[in-house]
């Protein structure tokens, strides 16, 4: 069968999944390989769970008429989504860079929502899966698709734009995160690059964090850059205030100001990203302001809270040495008292690893904090004088004997480290 055949059945049946447990009556079941589970396997079962089709690679799996044979499930998932991006007309705005691309996205969203039909991104589907089947989410009403794309390799994101086939582009910065994948800075550069590159080939639009001078630099030779920063651009904003909650006063592009419900420094270029998306497509300004001050960040990312008499800043989702050095920067800057460190492992740096926790360890030395708690990984193989442990429930049980009370922590670790876990002790 080839693509215009199946996207003939899709249009039937558009709503694909790839996980039995979400099968609703008449939908598509791409039938993935992964690690550890063969998707064939559970292709009868999708049919009898309602499944209109499955899509399998795999003969042994077939199951008469209901099933359809291809040479490779997710290469056909990734050909189906291209084939439907090219049906559509309409600007598909991709988005990438080592930090705060969730958040730039959902401020987007949220603001192009306000004014036009937008399909986005759920949560973090950002990989050679969730692009696919972001896409194959999007109706024939979309009037603009945004799509989060990471990567942790080379190549990647060119392989993600060549089915998103975006128009426009936006790198939220190029910092210390996979270096693992990309073998350095160097390499994270090229790999976010690949979308300017193909920018660059096909006449595409470019939102720039002018005050980075790498993106400048990167971004050479693009048709059209829309400019956003603090200094220079078309759209500039500078700080207000980020103690807890950030403001931004405009000075070019946008009136007045704009009071978020984002916790930290660093949302700051998120929000002028979302400013300067919304003004390139006309958004009306009163718009913009009420999507980006409406909009409360979830799943751990830079959360304020309240547990009895402690405030949190929960920013477990994610850590890098970017993220971990603006996380800290903001937090010694922020009012209160009783400050407390809850840090867990980085992940993903390769052979710079043991060196960058070095590096946070020599950061976070630079100040006085009423207690610091390391957890796991190369932490745990460092001289430092801090309180270390192996968990991040180790760690909360700790919290819990000593009966910790009137403090200002920020619990701050990679995915991996599962920091949000402290909380249930606090
Ligand atoms: P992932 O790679 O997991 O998809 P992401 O790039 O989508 O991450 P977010 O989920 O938006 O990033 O944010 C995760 C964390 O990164 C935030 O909680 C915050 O600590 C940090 N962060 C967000 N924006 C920035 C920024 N512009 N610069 C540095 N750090 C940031
Ligand atoms: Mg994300």
């Amino acid at each position: 069968m080839n693509v215009e055949q199946l996207y003939s059945i899709y249009l039937q049946h558009p709503s694909v999944q790839t996980d039995t447990r979400k099968l609703g009556q008449g939908d598509l079941f791409f039938a993935l390989k992964g690690p550890s589970f063969n998707g064939n396997q559970f292709a009868a079962k999708a049919i009898e769970s309602g499944a209109a089709y499955a899509i399998i690679d795999d003969v042994a799996f077939e199951v008469p008429g209901r099933t359809i044979l291809v040479q490779d499930v997710l290469q056909t998932l990734q050909q189906l989504a291209k084939y439907h991006r090219q049906q559509l007309s309409i600007p598909f705005l991709a988005i990438t860079g080592s930090n705060g691309k969730t958040t730039t996205k959902e401020l987007i969203h949220a603001t192009l929502s306000s004014t036009y039909k937008t399909y986005t991104t759920e949560g973090n589907l950002n990989n050679h899966i969730g692009v696919p089947l972001t896409i194959l989410k999007i109706r024939m009403d979309a009037e603009m698709a945004i799509i989060e794309m990471g990567a942790n390799h080379l190549g990647e994101i060119a392989s993600y734009c060549d089915i998103a086939l975006p128009t426009h582009g936006l790198i939220t910065n190029c910092g210390k995160a996979h270096l693992e994948g990309f073998g350095g800075e160097e390499g994270v550069r090229k790999g976010k690059g690949e979308l300017y590159d193909f920018l660059r080939d096909h006449q595409g639009t470019a939102f720039v964090m002018w005050d980075y001078t790498y993106l400048r630099e990167m971004s050479k030779g693009i048709p059209r850059i829309i400019q956003y920063g603090t200094e220079e651009g078309d759209v500039i904003g500078n700080l207000l205030d980020s103690d807890p909650f950030l403001s931004v006063q405009f000075n070019k592009g946008f009136s007045g100001s704009i009071q978020t419900q984002l916790v930290g420094s660093y949302n700051l270029p998120n929000v002028l990203a979302a400013v300067a998306v919304g003004r390139f497509f006309n958004v009306a300004e009163e718009s913009i302001r009420q999507a980006i001050e409406g909009y409360v960040p979830s799943n751990s990312r830079s959360q304020l809270m309240l547990k009895g008499s402690n405030k949190i800043i929960l920013d477990a989702y994610n850590a890098n040495p970017s993220s971990m050095k603006a996380a800290i920067d903001n937090f010694s800057k922020t009012d209160g008292d009783n400050k407390v460190l809850v840090l867990g492992a980085m992940a993903e740096l390769g052979a710079e690893s043991i060196q960058e926790h070095q590096t946070l360890i020599e950061e976070i030395g630079k100040q006085a904090w009423k207690e610091v708690i390391l957890v796991g990984g190369d932490f745990l193989k460092l001289q430092h004088p801090y309180r270390s442990f192996q968990s991040s429930i180790e760690a909360g049980q700790w919290f819990k004997e000593q009966n910790v009370q009137d403090s200002y922590l920020l619990i701050k670790g990679s995915r991996s480290a599962q920091m949000e876990k402290v909380l249930e002790y606090l």
